[in-house]
């Protein structure tokens, strides 16, 4: 089973890792990090000076790298924005005929499903199993076919950005290698 994992991944962090690893565990299934060039529901908040799409899939891949169960997905870095999920699905489904694709969802992203892009399509083209932490509350829509728990970390990428700014250790909430791409780079010092 291919389970994708879409969000700005701006940056990658123990957050996204952990609930990833959990799922493809509990799943027995390869989740694929699918980095959105722009994501339609961040626009009004879109991050200045945050790091380019290439910049992010390039921290992902640092990320995965030794871990066979996890992978990156670029499709919609080649894809017209803003980066619709249904869009991008059939155009993994023309890429890739006769793959059944499971969407996961952290329950924050799945409470904003009705919103969606062409969100009635969604069931014919994937099955969609949301991650939440235990005891969150859970939402609810037609699409949804499986919850798993998977352990809270509390880190955002909003927060990770904040502390390099501020110059604080962003150690052990990224992996050691994202955090050089991090520094290297220059990237969220401003
Ligand atoms: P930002 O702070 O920039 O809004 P973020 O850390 O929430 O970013 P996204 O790139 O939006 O990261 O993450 C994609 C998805 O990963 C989110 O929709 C959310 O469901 C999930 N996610 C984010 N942070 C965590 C976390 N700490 N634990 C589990 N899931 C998370």
């Amino acid at each position: 089973m291919e389970a994708l994992f879409g969000g700005s991944f701006d940056p990658v962090h123990v957050g996204h890792l952990v609930a990833a690893e959990t799922v493809g565990d509990a799943l027995g299934a390869t989740i694929r990090f699918l980095p959105a060039r722009e994501q339609p529901l961040k626009r009004a908040a879109r991050v200045a000076h945050g790091a380019s799409p290439e910049q992010r899939a390039e921290m992902l891949q640092l990320a995965v790298a030794g871990n066979p169960r996890l992978a990156v997905e670029r499709i919609e870095l080649t894809l017209p924005t803003p980066s619709y999920t249904v869009r991008t699905l059939r155009a993994l489904a023309q890429r890739e005929p006769g793959n059944r694709f499971t969407l996961l969802l952290g329950a924050d992203a799945a409470a904003e499903l009705a919103a969606w892009f062409e969100v009635d399509a969604l069931p014919q083209l994937a099955d969609v199993v949301v991650f939440a932490r235990p005891g969150a509350p859970l939402p609810r829509h037609p699409a949804i076919s499986r919850i798993v728990e998977v352990p809270a970390l509390d880190v955002s990428a909003t927060m990770i950005r904040e502390r390099v700014r501020h110059a604080r250790s962003i150690r052990y909430l990224v992996p050691d290698a994202v955090r050089d791409y991090i520094a290297a780079r220059g990237l969220y010092r401003k």
